[in-house]
């Protein structure tokens, strides 16, 4: 039923609980598994001193996230690949859903947020919103 499956992950135990799920069912529907990060955006910081210090931090955290997931789920035999985009996160989500015809992305509910109490993060919430295809939200 899904040739494509999106996994968004922000590295947090939340989106490790979401890629159970989508080895699971990437398994089971012999899907392509797309993994996507996206980092803050750096264009505010344009002109910084620092700011290449910054994007090469970012860019790089955003790989190891990326490394490891992609390194779970094609070890379970998988067809994995990773999208390394720039913020904002939900358009950058929505962005490859549509553009890898996705038919399913999956996420967690929460990520790296401090805000308790929440049942969705922003990112979750407004995937579900607007996501051309079914969301697997994992809590
Ligand atoms: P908020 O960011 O609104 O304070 P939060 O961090 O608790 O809240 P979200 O950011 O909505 O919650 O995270 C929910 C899920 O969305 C994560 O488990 C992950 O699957 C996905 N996600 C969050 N941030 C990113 C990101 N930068 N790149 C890719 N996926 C992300
Ligand atoms: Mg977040």
């Amino acid at each position: 039923m899904f040739e494509c499956i999106v996994f968004a992950t922000d590295g947090s135990e939340h989106a490790r609980k979401a890629r159970d799920y989508a080895r699971n069912l990437a398994d089971l529907h012999k899907a392509r598994v797309f993994v996507v990060h996206a980092y803050s955006s750096l264009s505010d910081l344009l002109g910084f001193k620092d700011y290449s210090e910054i994007a090469t931090h970012r860019i790089a955290n955003g790989k190891k996230i990326l490394d490891e997931a992609a390194a779970d789920l094609s070890a379970h035999g998988l067809t994995v690949e990773t999208e390394l985009l720039e913020g904002p996160t939900v358009e950058a989500i929505l962005h490859v859903a549509e553009i890898r015809k996705a038919g399913l992305i999956i996420l967690g509910a929460r990520g790296l947020g401090t805000l308790k109490g929440l049942l969705l993060g922003s990112v979750s919430h407004k995937v579900l919103q607007h996501a051309p295809c079914p969301v697997l939200i994992v809590r």
